[in-house]
């Protein structure tokens, strides 16, 4: 199977063709350094993404928290996760970092406010 990517570990945003089987890549080219054959294998057989979303919040001056993970989420799991975001409401204030749901859908990685909002 061949599969096109752009690697996003730098800027440089190497184009990049990588061909593998069930189990194994087999080649990977356009990569410009090791970096981008660690991408690859990562990105064919375990693509994970940080979801960046919103929960509701009250006593806010506005009504939605932006929150994201700490860590990459099985691609898979990311519309459940936004899914378990829009289920929970939090209560102003809140500080940048503070964790709002710990342990997001079993995955060891937590989801944290990405701002600080004050009681309104
Ligand atoms: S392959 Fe290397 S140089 Fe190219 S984008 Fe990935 S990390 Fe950067």
């Amino acid at each position: 199977m061949k599969q096109e990517l752009i690697c996003i570990n730098c800027p440089m945003g190497c184009n990049m063709e990588v061909e593998y089987d069930e189990k194994n890549i087999i080649s990977v080219k356009g990569n410009t350094c090791k970096n981008g054959v660690k991408y690859a294998e990562k990105e064919v057989f375990n693509p994970e993404r940080i979801v960046t979303t919103t929960v509701s919040i009250s006593g806010a001056s506005v009504p939605l928290l932006p929150v994201k993970t700490l860590g990459g989420i099985p691609k898979e799991l990311c519309k459940k996760v936004v899914e378990a975001a829009s289920a929970i409401q939090v209560c102003a204030p809140v500080r940048v970092g503070d964790i709002i749901i710990k342990n997001i859908l079993d995955t060891g990685i937590n989801l944290v406010a990405s701002r600080s909002l004050d009681k309104a």
